[in-house]
């Protein structure tokens, strides 16, 4: 098991993403002998081993079921220890494509913080790119550090306990070479004059800042003109969910039946209020409600009320819709995109050289 691999099925050992819904996903390492605890009741781990990634798992009782999925970045952000504010997968997802992080890149990333976005790319870079993290905090350095260790990471990456502000980004011995770098940092304008020694002078470095505030955007920019940086941009991700779902045919058999009930529910209304103000001698106190009657036919009502029918049911008729997300998320942070081109190096010998070479 692995972020940057894929297997099939889960054996001892195995790190398994527990998926009981989707805003609850719990991350455990399978051993023999030990219990998962959830709502729907107990999960032994022996009966995830030898299943296939992917499975749904149905407790003992059958109260419930959860699946048991293969780890990916995108699922550890939605479920990790939070110890900082994270970068979530719609942020994470565009700024690698726009940077053009890929397999081989070598990458700056600052401040770890969660390790969320740290999963995010060690996934694109991995097998043969590096990336090269930066944290202050003594703390969340060292839990990043048992974290990395602990999901196989540590090869793919260097994470160095540094506040990158005051004592920048070199690495005794190690040539960083950065095509990319990530600063999600209360102030990147002090961390970018230190870049100039770690990043690649062979072709273009991208940076991505990542604020919450536009004051903060301003002094980046400042700091990246400063510094040789161009093509400045900024850009906000807003991410909308779309869901798809099934929804059912209502005939106009349907429509008709339902017109019917409603009807002759009124008209027993009537009469039993007729019934009370005879009874009583007026309307007034007639006006309780009609006891229900325990005979009702309670079957199922396409329009909503009756006996709940499950999705999909093969005996009803259902197409498929796509429904967005009612709300748009709120802001998480702009994100300030430059480019460093290198200089090229033109000195009157080469110039010299040339034309003597082109004369000849
Ligand atoms: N991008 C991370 C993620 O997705 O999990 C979250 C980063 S968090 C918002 C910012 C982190 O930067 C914090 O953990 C903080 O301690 C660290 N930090 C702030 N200033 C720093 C500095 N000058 N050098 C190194 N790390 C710094």
């Amino acid at each position: 098991m692995s972020f940057t691999s894929f297997k099939t099925k889960i054996e001892e050992g195995d790190f398994v993403m527990a998926y009981l819904s989707r805003t609850h996903i719990k991350p455990i390492i399978v051993k023999k002998g030990e219990k998962l605890n959830t709502r729907f009741g107990t999960f032994p781990h022996d009966s995830m081993i030898g299943l296939p990634y992917g499975s749904q798992l149905m407790t003992p009782k059958g109260r419930g079921f959860i699946y048991l999925l293969h780890p990916t970045p995108e699922l550890w952000t939605m479920s990790l220890p939070h110890r900082t504010q994270i970068v979530y997968t719609p942020d994470s997802s565009y700024i690698v494509q726009r940077m053009g992080v890929i397999p081989g890149s070598r990458v700056i990333e600052a401040g770890t913080g969660s390790g969320s976005f740290t999963h995010a790319f060690v996934r694109t870079i991995a097998p043969t790119g590096k990336l090269f993290t930066y944290e202050f905090h003594k703390e969340r350095y060292e839990q990043a550090v048992s974290e990395f260790k602990e999901h196989k990471l540590q090869e793919y990456l260097i994470c160095t306990n540094r506040d990158v502000c005051a004592d920048g980004f070199d690495i005794d011995g190690t040539k960083i070479d950065a095509e990319a770098v990530f600063l999600d940092l209360p102030s990147p304008w002090e961390a970018i004059p230190h870049l100039k020694s770690v990043i690649t002078h062979e072709t273009e470095a991208r940076i991505c800042c990542f604020s919450p505030c536009v004051e903060q955007v301003l002094k980046t920019v400042t700091a990246l003109q400063e510094n040789g940086w161009t093509k400045i941009e900024m850009t906000e991700v807003s991410s909308l969910l779309w869901e798809s779902r099934k929804v059912m045919i209502r005939e106009l058999d349907d429509a008709i039946k339902r017109l019917k009930d409603v009807k002759k529910r009124q008209l027993e209304g009537i009469e039993y209020m007729k019934q009370m103000a005879v009874k009583y001698g007026s309307n007034k106190q007639a006006k309780v409600h009609k006891p229900r009657s325990k005979n009702r036919d309670r079957g199922f009502n396409p329009f909503g009320k009756g006996f709940h029918i499950i999705e999909g049911d093969e005996n009803y008729k259902w197409f498929d819709v796509s429904k967005e997300q009612k709300e748009i998320k709120t802001h998480t942070s702009y994100l300030t995109f430059a480019i460093h081109v290198p200089q090229l190096v033109v000195n009157d010998e080469n110039i010299e050289k040339q034309e003597t070479d082109t004369e000849k």
